[in-house]
């Protein structure tokens, strides 16, 4: 079999490569070493300037970092358990890279917090039930000041994938 670029890289020639265009050479593919300005940069550009999650434009020098999947549940990596025990969990193999980096808003940022996507979605879920224990809300409601609705949480990620 002829030998394909891929295979005849082993960790010896890896540790040998001097540089990363080197690897990417032998490897045949793009190894990019970015700044953390031009991560941010990407990160800022990936839905345009929008918040991943609540869809609000924000400000590049406001915009917050997060991990798509949390960095606290980096031991999960590599558990094919875990997502054997729920399936809508996509467990990275690795948390620092850009492609698990989410442009987020600092609200959304701050309630996401440690969750994965799914817990997050389940908590905006939760918020009518909350707020369905609070006398203003309850009476504002009664009112017809607020209209509640069964839509789903979607998140502006979501949407702008399936534009
Ligand atoms: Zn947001």
């Amino acid at each position: 079999m002829k030998n394909d670029k891929l295979n005849i890289v082993d960790q010896t020639q890896i540790k040998n490569c001097e540089s990363n265009t080197d690897l990417s050479r032998e490897l045949n593919f793009e190894v990019r070493t970015l700044t953390k300005k031009q991560i941010r940069e990407e990160v800022y550009n990936k839905y345009k300037g929008h918040c991943a999650y609540c869809g609000r434009e924000i400000e590049y020098k406001k915009m917050q970092v997060d991990h798509i999947f949390p960095k606290s549940k980096q031991h999960w990596c590599g558990h094919e358990n875990m997502q054997k025990l729920n399936p809508n969990i996509i467990i990275p193999t690795k948390v620092d890279e850009i492609i698990n980096y989410n442009p987020s808003c600092r609200r959304c940022n701050y309630h996401k917090n440690n969750l994965t996507i799914e817990e997050f979605r389940h908590m905006i879920s939760n918020k009518l039930k909350v707020l369905n224990t609070d006398w203003h809300y309850i009476i504002a409601k009664d009112f017809g000041q607020i209209v509640e609705s069964a839509m789903p949480v979607v998140f502006y990620f979501e949407k702008v994938s399936t534009e």
